[in-house]
């Protein structure tokens, strides 16, 4: 059986193609600037060339066709047929609360993900264009979404509310959501099966990318995590501030003659690594300055350590205790300094990190000593393969 993964964005469509019997990759592409001069697909399939065409697409629903098109493409396709895609697999950012799981996809669903306009303004619409594309060039084959937000349902109320007048909850549903959900449901899971740990295991997912969360969980059952009503909340991000003093939008607004939505926009693209360090939003950049001791790229580090452990040190009280903690993303999968730096803040805890076994990237690895009190992992995050393993099973 294998199942399409489509995960749309404003201007582009990523697709994976997997095998769920092995769960091997038989097809990836990106298809970008649609709707824009220049559009493209790229294709890749294992054992083959790459595959590249330019043509001009007008919509979600030309790129989708010319995906198929290329996926059962006689030379450079992965399958004959559409008859070998056997469901859809959709990444959508926001399924507010109405959903507490992946869902298959009906009118009611897709009623649903336009009602979450306003929650995920750039994500929603694009991810609802990806479905209706699909339904369009493969009718009659199962869609499912699978929702960035669901893996935040689990959090118990004390969690999830803010302390603002309840009636904003009431009418407007504001609360604490999290994303990157498919990411830490799949890292916990993992984790909890490699580090062969109990069931219920209780795990700190450390998702350190260019956006950043981190997520505390029992058995793979979310208990909090660090994004809020909308990404911006939690840890020091590429180019997001993460937590500050709600007032600081105000006091910049009349400072710098700024509307809310110029200063929320500083927050969320010029703020964060870029905006602390002068230097740049990608973390290669200030680990490199930090080798020449430049104060933006020390500050910055130091900020962004700090900020991580502290929730960590708080994850811990919330899940009273703590088995493992793992690594993922960018950051967290390919930077060693980084794991070590986070590691050593928990030092009194008993946490030690194995420099030997740290010293890798991009793999599934205990990176802790065998003495250290709680296991530390590097756990490579696979959204597509959750998305996957979720489409399977509600598409069966
Ligand atoms: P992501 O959003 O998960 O793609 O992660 C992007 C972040 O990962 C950027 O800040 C990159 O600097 C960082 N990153 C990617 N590769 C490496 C690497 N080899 N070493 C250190 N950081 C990396």
């Amino acid at each position: 059986m294998n199942v399409l993964v489509v995960n749309c964005g404003s201007s582009s469509l990523k697709y994976q193609l997997i095998n769920m019997e092995n769960e091997s990759v038989i097809a990836k592409g990106l298809v970008e600037r649609i709707g824009i001069d220049g559009s493209n697909i790229v294709q890749k399939v294992p054992g083959k060339d790459d595959y590249k065409i330019e043509k001009p697409l007008k919509d979600h629903v030309e790129a989708a066709t010319l995906m198929f098109s290329t996926l059962t493409d006689s030379t450079h396709g992965a399958v004959k047929s559409l008859d070998e895609i056997s469901a859809i697999g959709h990444r959508v950012l926001h399924g507010g609360m109405k959903f507490t799981e992946s869902v298959l996809v009906d009118d009611k669903v897709k009623d649903v993900i336009k009602e979450c306009f306003d929650l995920g303004p750039l994500h929603n619409p694009a991810n609802l264009m990806g479905i209706e594309a699909c339904e369009k060039n493969a009718p009659g084959k199962k869609n499912v979404a699978v929702f960035d937000t669901t893996f935040g349902m689990s959090m118990e109320e004390k969690a999830y509310l803010y302390a603002i007048p309840y009636e904003y909850f009431e009418k407007y549903s504001i609360r604490r959501y999290g994303f990157h959900g498919t990411s830490h449901m799949f890292v916990s899971r993992e984790t909890i099966k490699f580090g062969n740990l109990k069931p219920d295991a209780k795990v700190i997912v450390c998702h350190l990318g260019n956006g950043a969360s981190i997520s505390a969980s029992i058995g793979g059952k979310c208990v909090d995590t660090s994004m809020g009503l909308t990404p911006l909340e939690g840890l020091v991000m590429g180019t997001r501030s993460g937590d500050l003093d709600p007032a600081i939008v105000q006091y910049i607004s009349h400072k710098e003659n700024k509307n809310v939505d110029e200063v929320l926009n500083i927050l969320n693209k010029k703020s964060g690594l870029l905006g602390l360090s002068g230097i740049s939003s990608d973390c290669r950049d200030i680990s490199k300055k930090l080798a020449e001791k430049d104060p933006g790229a020390v500050r910055t580090y130091n900020v962004m350590l700090y900020r991580i452990a502290k929730y960590i040190g708080a994850y811990m009280v919330a899940l009273a205790g703590c088995d493992a903690i793992s690594f993922t993303a960018g950051i967290g999968e390919n930077d060693i300094a980084i794991r070590k730096a986070v590691c050593d803040y928990l030092s009194f805890l008993g946490v030690k990190i194995d420099d030997e076994r740290n010293n890798i990237r991009g793999e599934a690895r205990l990176i802790s000593t065998d003495d250290s009190k709680i296991k530390v992992f590097l756990m490579p995050t696979n959204e597509e393969l959750m998305i996957a393993r979720e489409t399977l099973r509600l598409a069966k």
